[in-house]
């Protein structure tokens, strides 16, 4: 349908500039687009005129006519139509040449079509930009002209909405605008910077992640930031993940005769510094499990036209953790790990989750009996929670299967956060072993996971997701104090120091703006309350509360007012 508007849009700018030279008009995710070259530069003034001629187009209900013809009759047709006529010799020998034909205007195409212009429900020129011939800038440019198009008008109108909010929602436009991160060319692309605003958000979220790791029996670790080659060679880093890791770093080590260089690289995982505090020491069955987590930074190489504010960047936190546990024992710690895993998307407000169980490629590594037991544990783990799954038979890495956990946002838009990956792999290559009950060497198993994914995506999506305007325990400033004169900055500044006690992240707008002002301000930040403090409540020992869910509530005393906070704390 999307498709059959571009030929409908195409036939429009055909009538309306009859010198227009035409290339492809594909569809995209929600609209499509037709590239044309011609003399008269459009600009969206020409949109309103454009629009007409598409609608009367779609009003005429004309039928979408299918012609097959040869080479030459195409070549005919086509004539005086140079992208056209390049188009036409692309197709490859023996395939057949399609032409369609809409309301007098005929395009070059392989179809499907609609079968009249009727089941076009409804368009919407969008925008209009340059772009090279073929994309190649040595070629000519052509104007690439935009629109959506949907089953009927409501339809579009709520896409254009939801276009509009995803707009307004931009984290990396409210990002700046509530100075939360930043990312400049100087130190380096992909690379963020967590403003005092954002490393509040964040500190909170690690918090709470500790909190409730330790709570499910996860230990703690720290580990460097670099390692030797020898490591990443043993890992397998450096065999098949070369490509994506920052280039080596030549160390020079020991002195005089002794000197040699030794190779560094900076770490794109976590997981064999994790291994070596495994291997410091020799474990029996009885130690196991061991839960590991680490909000461990790494660095990946991702290529320029990938990266996109915070969801994709360089060099970023990973949630990560990795247990080890012997065959027994792994029903229980995947059960565990995917009710831990919803807990703790679940209180970030993602209620809608679903599950991607990747199971065993074609080529792989490990025990065919172990990634059975795997893959069953997953899936039983998944089917307890009830949570709904797609499987995506043969689609796991060659080392293990996994789950993705994938949510959907506030605007439905669905993202992968978690990851619960088995590995027959590293535990092989290095070597990892315990004493089993038999009082023999066995192989644990190993599983990596990451339940947010890295701290720097989850944090762009949580902007979005929330529109910047954080629950209360998120939110950088939850209660900001507003003295309505300076004869009141006083009280202001005991009701703050009353409040940082109580561990509340409070400041106080001593401005010399009228009240008005400093609602408005506290507004577009976004913070949860407001404390408004005039003379009379300064005599009375009270606050006048504004809460951005519930507006005015009146005036309080700061117990009071601390009661509301710590119940909203819990949302
Ligand atoms: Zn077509
Ligand atoms: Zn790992």
């Amino acid at each position: 349908m999307r498709h059959s508007a571009a030929h409908v849009m195409a036939a429009a700018v055909c009538k309306l500039y009859p010198d227009v030279k035409l290339d492809i008009g594909p569809s995209t995710e929600d609209g499509f687009y037709y590239d044309f070259d011609m003399a008269h530069r459009l600009s969206p003034e020409d949109f309103p005129a454009i629009d007409a001629a598409i609608k009367a187009l779609i009003k005429a209900g004309l039928p979408f006519e299918r012609r097959e013809v040869t080479r030459d009759e195409a070549a005919a047709l086509l004539a005086g139509q140079p992208y056209k006529l390049e188009r036409l010799a692309d197709i490859p020998a023996g395939e057949a040449v399609t032409l369609y034909t809409c309301g007098g205007f005929t395009d070059l195409c392989r179809g499907p079509h609609v079968a009249t212009t009727a089941e076009i429900g409804a368009v919407k020129l969008m925008a209009v930009a340059g772009s090279y011939y073929r994309g190649d800038e040595n070629n000519p440019m052509l104007q690439r002209l935009y629109g959506m198009a949907d089953v009927s008008q409501e339809a579009l109108d709520a896409a254009l909405t939801r276009i509009e909010e995803a707009k307004r929602r931009d984290h990396r436009k409210l990002g700046k605008e509530l100075e939360l991160f930043s990312i400049c060319e100087e130190v380096g692309p992909g690379l963020a910077h967590w403003h005092p605003k954002g490393a509040r958000i964040r500190v909170a979220i690690e918090d709470f992640w500790r909190r409730e790791h330790f709570r499910a029996g996860y230990e703690m670790v720290f580990s460097p930031h670099v390692g030797r080659a020898k490591l990443w060679e043993t890992s397998g880093h450096l065999g098949f993940y070369r490509e994506s890791m920052f280039p080596c770093m030549n160390v020079t080590e020991g002195e005089g005769s002794h000197a040699a260089v030794e190779q560094y690289f900076v770490k794109p995982m976590n997981c064999p510094f994790h291994i070596q505090i495994y291997k410091t020491r020799r474990y029996s069955y009885r130690d196991l499990p061991l839960r590991w987590a680490e909000l461990g930074t790494v660095y990946r190489y991702e290529k320029e036209g990938v990266r996109h504010g915070l969801l994709r960047v360089r060099g970023f936190t990973q949630d990560d953790a990795h247990i080890f546990c012997t065959p027994e024992q792994i029903e229980d710690e995947v059960r565990a790990t995917v009710t831990f895993a919803l807990r703790i998307l679940r209180r970030f407000g993602f209620t809608d989750i679903t599950a991607y169980l990747s199971t065993r490629p074609e080529k792989a590594v490990g025990l065919p009996e172990r990634w059975e037991q795997a893959t069953r544990s997953l899936e039983s783990a998944l089917k307890a929670e009830a949570i709904a799954y797609q499987v995506d038979e043969g689609g796991g890495a060659f080392y293990g299967p996994k789950i993705d956990l994938k949510i959907k946002d506030a605007l439905g838009r669905p993202w992968q956060l978690g990851t619960i990956q088995f590995d027959f792999n590293l535990p092989e290559r290095f070597n990892l072993s315990y004493i089993g009950e038999d009082g023999k060497e066995h192989q644990p198993y190993m599983v990596h996971r990451a339940l947010l994914g890295s701290l720097e995506r989850f944090f762009g999506i949580l902007i979005e997701h929330y529109a910047g305007a954080f629950p209360v325990w998120l939110a950088p400033e939850q209660v900001r104090v507003l003295p309505i004169t300076a004869g009141q900055l006083e009280y202001a500044r005991g009701i703050e120091r009353r409040l940082r006690e109580e561990d509340v992240r409070v400041t106080v707008d001593a401005d010399n703006e009228k009240l008005g002002a400093k609602i408005r301000k506290a507004q577009l930040e976004k913070v949860p309350y407001m404390l408004v403090v005039g003379g009379r409540d300064a005599e009375a020992g009270v606050v006048s509360v504004r809460s951005r869910a519930d507006g005015d509530q009146g005036a309080m005393t700061l117990e009071a007012f601390m009661e509301q906070v710590k119940a909203a704390l819990t949302e």
